[in-house]
């Protein structure tokens, strides 16, 4: 399969979206969205613009950064950005899918991948639900000893193609996200390594089950630094070999290390790449490169945040209590972590004319830029300084192309906005592909029967 390769030389890595000239291309492709009309003050007062020539780079740089000799299997955790025609794309990319519930693992299929190229991991996968993935031969990591043992009875009713691993929780620690560290000592995720016990029960576990041939860590996401997930990588590899030699055999195959390469929210700069962290697995878990396992990667936010912008009206401005404040279409409906958290979550906010192009002009004022829910805290960003922001002005918030629109909340019955994927050509054209359409309001209105 041929990949599109990263362009090379100093400031090549990262994608289009990213490095000099992003803010020039988000711009041009605003522009192109008001004039359009896929913005419009009426019709259309958000929209999310997916860079579709970024997420290829990304994906591209992704691939490169692995030794080709590894045989890895990189899928794209679709919960980061669920949408069927960009998980199409993604197929057409070279990447499988990590789907963690009945709906994510439909949008798959749909997207067209083959089983044999999905992971399915849940921590609460129901019986019928693992039926069906070891009839359609997709990958499973089995998250605890109880779906173990509910495996077992599956597989005495019938064979599977399926390859079936177990997701270790090595207790290493958090990063500065709680939500977001999923190997701490308590975390519900997978079986805790470090545990009275444990690793001895899941060796003889391993020894029973022939079947048995992966190990799925996924130390967390975002707030994680690289070190820690390295040393959780370099744990559930230690137990590989562990397993390996008290067996006496090679039955486990393949170690799946999970995403989680955190994302620079705070500049166009893509930092840290897959590159550093590959040389991070190389320092901590060096067995993992040796070509005695297969690999498995799940990424997500790594792929598509910084490839993603949401932009939202201005509808009024006001001022309250000496604060400067305006009222946008974009609010917890569409950033929800954003909302909730914003210490842990803040965003880039650039401001546009109606035309779409950068207001640049004038001395930054601070002001807090607000959504359109019926709650006080819904606010995207507080007192920040941005250019004096006037009714029918735009504003893009930055990075959002992973766990924003498209995990929508749906406070105040608002719908999802539209999502549409672009590319640039060689002449500066910008071409524009619809992802997601805008949610009708009728569809609120479904009826009960
Ligand atoms: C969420 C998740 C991922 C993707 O994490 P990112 O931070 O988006 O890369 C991968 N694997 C599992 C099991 C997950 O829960």
């Amino acid at each position: 399969m041929t990949l599109p390769q990263p362009a090379t030389g100093p400031g090549a890595a990262g994608s289009p979206a990213t490095g000099p000239g992003a803010a020039a291309r988000r711009e041009l492709v605003l522009r192109e969205a008001v004039r359009r009309r896929l913005l419009d003050p009426e019709d259309a007062l958000l929209a999310v613009f997916v860079d579709l020539d970024g997420v290829a780079a990304s994906v591209a740089e992704l691939h490169a950064a692995f030794p080709p000799e590894a045989e890895a299997l990189h899928t794209f955790a679709a919960k980061a950005n669920c949408l069927v025609p960009l998980l199409a794309r993604l197929r057409g990319l070279g990447m499988g899918c990590e789907v963690a519930s009945p709906g994510e693992f439909a949008q798959a299929l749909a997207a067209g991948f083959d089983p044999a190229r999905i992971v399915f991991d849940s921590p609460a996968k129901t019986r019928r639900e693992l039926v069906r993935a070891l009839e359609l031969g997709a990958a499973v990591n089995v998250d605890n000893w109880q779906e173990l043992d509910r495996v077992d009875d599956l597989l005495r009713a019938g064979a599977s193609a399926s390859r079936i691993g177990v997701r270790v929780n090595p207790q290493i620690g958090g990063g500065s996200i709680g939500a977001m560290s999923t190997a701490t000592p308590t975390s519900k995720f997978g079986i805790a390594l470090a545990d009275e016990g444990n690793a001895e029960r899941l060796v003889e576990a391993f020894r029973a089950r022939p079947w048995l041939s992966w190990i799925h860590v996924h130390v967390g996401s975002q707030g994680c630094p690289l070190d820690l997930m390295a040393e959780g990588v370099a744990q559930a590899v230690a137990f590989a070999e562990r397993v390996n030699a008290e067996l006496g055999r090679r039955q486990v195959e393949g170690i799946d290390l999970g995403g989680g390469l955190p994302v620079n929210f705070a500049d166009d700069t893509t930092a840290p790449g897959y590159a550093d962290y590959v040389g991070r697995l190389r320092a901590h878990a060096p067995a993992l490169f040796d070509g005695r396992y297969r690999l498995a990667t799940e990424f997500g936010r790594s792929l598509l945040a910084k490839n993603g912008f949401t932009a939202a009206y201005v509808e009024y401005t006001k001022e309250s209590g000496g604060r400067r404040i305006a009222v946008t279409h974009a609010g917890a409906q569409v950033a929800t972590r954003t909302v909730f958290m914003p210490d842990a979550w803040p965003l880039r906010i650039t401001a546009h004319h109606p035309s779409g192009a950068a207001k640049d002009g004038g001395d930054p004022v601070p002001q807090d830029v607000a959504g359109p829910c019926c709650f006080a805290g819904d606010l995207l960003a507080r007192n920040r300084p941005l250019p004096p922001l006037e009714p029918g002005d735009l504003v893009a918030l930055l990075d959002t192309g992973a766990y924003y629109a498209t995990t929508h909340f749906q406070y105040n019955s608002l719908p999802e906005p539209a999502v549409h994927g672009f590319t640039v050509d060689a002449g500066g054209a910008v071409h524009f592909e619809p992802l997601r359409r805008a949610q009708p309001i009728e569809e609120l209105l479904r009826p009960v029967d």
